[in-house]
């Protein structure tokens, strides 16, 4: 367990020392990362635990190793929380990470070479809905759709104009860096259109879903995907979603089709995630991201900036820089001294490549976790406005960052208000 690692510290001092200072890093800076979050001590205990163990090959009830009858308990608890967190007639709880649920959805219905259609990269999409460097770009055809340039929200013109010219085998919604609502029965009607499967991959906002602040795409998709230590909160894994008639399929192509063992040390703590996101707490916990999001995104107008898409109806906000004099890589980098991280990232129709980018991404999930509310926001939009206006001043950056280590220090990693009891 995390808080009593006396033997790890006495038999390998450098990788406690690691812990150590990275725990120290979570502690003193702000987090912003838009796809990070703090666990509870509860998940971390179950994801720390002796079910690291144990071998599981199959599925509850029927596995292809002896004594699974406790670990088949764990998983089976995991499977019916977030059928019902969802409402989901179809649940997969083993991949181990959002790509490999991706991965095990297109083995399902695809074929090498058939033609795939997604958000492109460059506009929030994710690696594995299709880029070249991925294994979704090299096995299947893939072809993109984008945003708008005036609104800078999802061209649905573009989306069925790609539709009816290249016919996919699947339509894939969901992004890694896009802050508004996405309409999947938009997405449902074009792929009904064109007879094609419908996979939502709702990795960034699963949590948002699972309490109604954003629409469910469970009513109108084949296939949900999401990871569950972004918004949801739980361990570093995926999970898989799905009408009832895909579950042999699906089932099969996470094991023995990609992967092996399951981690059912993973899949503990899962289940207690989900268990934690069906209690009352976690709704306000959600609409708090929301609500933070929404006055960091008013903070950053009101200091000048240009926000992607006008502002946020979610977790997040994509800030362009770029008429402030910076690039997104001198932003992220100016903001890292001064003690706080966010990620440099492309914004729609970006000029530079995206090693430098024209924007940063700002989430609040993480600064949520820690009990930090909109007060909270417009002091931190101040420290970075302080930041990004004198990105070269060292003094000052190092003076940010003392007093941000001194602001963080009054919330905990995990607060008392989100625990589920
Ligand atoms: C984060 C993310 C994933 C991938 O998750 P990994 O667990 O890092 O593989 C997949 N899809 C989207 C949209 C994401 O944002």
């Amino acid at each position: 367990m995390m808080d009593q690692m006396d033997d790890l510290a006495r038999i390998d001092p450098a990788i406690y020392a690691v812990i150590e200072r990275e725990r120290q890093r979570q502690l003193d800076k702000l987090e912003m990362i838009a796809s990070e979050n703090f666990v509870s001590n509860a998940v971390l205990q179950a994801q720390g635990s002796i079910l690291t163990h144990k071998y599981a090959e199959g599925y509850p009830g029927r596995r292809f190793y002896g004594g699974c009858e406790y670990v088949d308990t764990a998983e089976t608890l995991a499977l019916s929380r977030v059928k019902e967190l969802f409402g989901a007639a179809y649940a997969n709880v083993q991949p181990h990470s959002g790509t490999q649920a991706n991965m095990a959805v297109y083995f399902s219905v695809l074929k090498y070479g058939d033609t795939i259609l997604g958000m492109d990269l460059a506009h929030g999409g994710h690696l594995s809905h299709g880029a070249s460097v991925n294994f979704s770009g090299r096995l299947f055809k893939a072809v993109t759709y984008g945003v708008y340039r005036q609104t800078e929200e999802v061209n649905f013109d573009a989306v069925r104009e790609a539709a009816l010219k290249h016919r996919p085998k699947m339509i894939i919604a969901g992004a890694s860096a896009y802050p508004r609502t996405l309409d999947f029965s938009r997405f449902a009607d074009i792929a009904r259109e064109v007879e094609a499967y419908l996979m939502v991959d709702i990795a960034h906002i699963s949590g948002l879903i699972a309490v109604g602040l954003h629409p469910s795409p469970v009513p109108v998709a084949d296939f949900i995907t999401s990871t569950t230590h972004k918004t949801l909160r739980g361990p570093r894994g995926g999970l898989i979603l799905a009408q009832a008639k895909y579950g042999k399929a699906l089932d099969s192509q996470i094991f023995p089709g990609i992967q092996g063992g399951p981690l059912m040390h993973i899949i503990a703590a899962k289940a207690v995630s989900f268990q934690e996101a069906l209690a009352p707490s976690f709704k306000r916990y959600q609409a708090q991201i929301v609500a933070n999001a929404r006055t960091l995104a008013q903070e950053f107008l009101q200091h000048g900036y240009r926000l992607v898409a006008g502002g946020t109806d979610t977790h997040l906000i994509l800030v362009d820089v770029s008429a402030m004099g910076l690039t997104g890589r001198q932003a992220e980098e100016a903001l890292d001294r001064a003690g706080i991280t966010v990620n440099k990232n492309s914004i729609p129709f970006d000029q530079r490549p995206p090693t430098i980018t024209s924007g940063i991404r700002v989430g609040t999930p993480a600064l949520t976790t820690r009990g930090m509310k909109e007060k909270e926001m417009v002091i931190i939009a101040d420290f970075m406005h302080q930041a990004l206006t004198a990105p070269s001043d060292t003094d000052l950056l190092a003076k940010l960052q003392a007093q941000v280590k001194d602001f963080c220090s009054h919330y905990p990693l995990f607060a008392e208000e989100w625990s589920a009891a």
